[in-house]
């Protein structure tokens, strides 16, 4: 087995998480299986307990992890499913290295960050190694080369080198150039620089990145290479392209899949891309756009709605559309109601998940204004509760309905805490969470988006439609087309009498895909596209 080890330099966000999935990419298309993990140098034993607005999304995994965004690039890249193992943070190691020192295990040693932590570190990334089977595992270390927080898992993987052999590791270290608006020069000193910090730790980079904004200059890269102490032809740029789905085309192009085969001794196989540009090709070519109103709580950070947002674009990237997203912050609406009336330039308005009382009212209002006004409509999770205390109030009549979450003394508690939630204290992976799977009813717009009777789909949720409302919900218009397989919890909504109106309370973009859109959110961009075009209503 061959393991492939991705650092990051100069500054976060640099692009490590798309260059792992590019890099899982290139070796896909030639054949070989791929798996890819994240080391995060946080305490926090999960992502769960993160605020979205300091580090992005919270993914969830089909068994129920709630990880790192990065482990949705992975996904979406390669199209695999990964298990909740293969994101490791600081707080696991730790908690599992001192629950060990708790038992005794370590018969009266003292127990140090070199070796106990870093063992464990190795075995953890093994143990997915074994796990999966594949050619390749990609590691990607997440923050920045130079952290302190970061230096027991930079430590653990100079020793993997060791123990796996030259021929079977490789370090890849992507870091910033930047470009000085005043005399246009490339400079690559801070990457220098964040090369030498992590030869200082031991790890001598076989091939470098340079992330810059445009294609580096043959002086930059030959620089990069002789400070780097690599060949000319083991450095690559990943350059800025108006789309992310083309990044692994890019650096295919300059040789780097070829590169990293030739290193790792894989035998020499040609990629196979006509899937991936054939989706490259439609979402950077399209024909229609459509405009979306993505009205949330963390509008300020997109990378909070990353895997919604890539959802939307797969959805738009199959019917030829492109869609572009406006995110508007959803106390906005709280404080000038009358700023509504901006919704009506919207092709279709979107709630998306979220937690808490703050914004909620701008939210419902937005569901109002694209329920009376008959724009396509797509709410999810949190979106779906809202819709639902929305029709309670202004269909159904019943003043002050809410969420307990919102308001614990509503005089109609429509979404309510789902009783196995009643007990529980800690926060930390206590939602309902990961894959469950949803009963579809037929001759609804649910079963002919997903065309199944049965659907497997992810969630991260407390709350729930209560079910002593349900009837008088349904009475009222609002049909629940997907439930629980003992039919006891609502999944699905949706207003037949509607352009498109349709909300889940499970999470469909974490199971989209280039190429392989989730159909809820390829139902709602066809609709706003369909609608726009002034078609009469879709087959949905
Ligand atoms: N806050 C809601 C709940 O916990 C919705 C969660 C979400 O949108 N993911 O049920």
């Amino acid at each position: 087995m061959q393991f492939i080890f991705v650092t990051g330099g100069v500054l976060s966000s640099v692009g490590k998480g798309i260059l792992t999935s590019s890099i899982g990419k290139m070796l896909q298309t030639r054949g070989y299986t791929v798996t890819a993990v994240k080391v995060d140098p946080y305490v926090n034993v999960d992502a769960g307990t993160m605020n979205p607005y300091i580090h992005g999304e919270v993914y969830v995994t089909d068994d129920g992890g709630e990880t790192d965004l990065d482990l949705g690039w992975y996904e979406r890249f390669m199209d695999i499913n990964l298990p909740t193992d293969n994101n490791i943070t600081t707080g696991q190691i730790y908690q599992t290295v001192i629950n060990k020192e708790r038992r005794g295990d370590f018969l009266g040693r003292c127990v140090q960050i070199v070796p106990h932590v870093t063992n464990e570190i190795k075995r953890r990334i093994r143990f997915v190694a074994e796990k999966e089977k594949v050619d390749v595992v990609l590691t990607e270390c997440g923050g920045t080369v130079g952290d302190i927080e970061g230096l027991p898992f930079l430590e653990a993987i100079r020793q993997m080198r060791l123990e796996e052999g030259y021929e079977n590791t490789l370090y890849v270290h992507v870091a910033l150039v930047p470009i000085l608006d005043v005399t246009m020069e490339m400079k690559t000193k801070p990457l220098q620089h964040s090369v030498n910090e992590l030869r200082r730790i031991g790890i001598q980079p076989d091939t470098i990145v340079a992330r810059c904004t445009k294609m580096i200059d043959s002086e930059a890269l030959r620089k990069i290479a002789l400070f780097g102490t690599i060949p000319e032809e083991a450095v690559f740029c990943s350059y800025n392209v108006p789309s992310v789905y083309q990044v692994p085309l890019i650096l295919d192009n300059q040789g780097m899949g070829d590169y990293i085969c030739k290193r790792l001794r894989l035998p020499d196989k040609k990629p196979q891309w006509s899937q991936w540009n054939e989706f490259v090709d439609a979402i950077s070519k399209p024909r229609f756009e459509v405009v979306v109103a993505l009205v949330g709580k963390y509008a300020g950070l997109v990378d909070s709605y990353v895997s919604m947002s890539e959802a939307l674009r797969h959805g738009g990237a199959s019917c030829q559309t492109r869609v572009t997203i406006d995110y508007i912050e959803a106390e906005e609406f709280e404080r000038q109601p009358n700023k509504l009336e901006i919704l009506q330039k919207y092709n279709g308005i979107f709630i998306p998940y979220g937690f808490g009382p703050r914004g909620t009212e701008g939210k419902i209002a937005a569901i109002r204004y694209a329920r009376e006004n008959d724009i396509p409509f797509l709410g999810i999770c949190y979106g779906f509760q809202l819709a639902v205390v929305e029709f309670a109030r202004n269909v159904c009549r019943l003043e002050n309905a809410n969420s307990t979450e919102i308001n614990p003394d509503t005089p109609h508690p429509v979404i309510d805490l789902m009783p196995e939630q009643r007990s529980i204290q800690h926060k930390g992976a206590s939602m309902r969470l990961g894959a469950h799977n949803i009963i579809v009813e037929e001759n609804t717009i649910a079963y002919r988006l997903y065309c199944a009777t049965e659907i497997y789909e992810r969630h991260r949720h407390r709350w729930e439609v209560n079910a002593d409302y349900k009837e008088t919900l349904e009475k009222h218009g609002l049909i629940f087309s997907g439930k629980s397989p003992d039919r006891r919890r609502m999944e699905i909504l949706e207003l037949p009498d509607k352009y498109f109106f349709f909300a889940s309370q499970f999470h469909g973009e974490f199971k989209s895909r280039p190429g392989k859109p989730d159909p809820e959110y390829y139902g709602f961009v066809k609709a706003c596209l369909d609608k726009k075009l002034e078609k009469p209503r879709s087959q949905f």
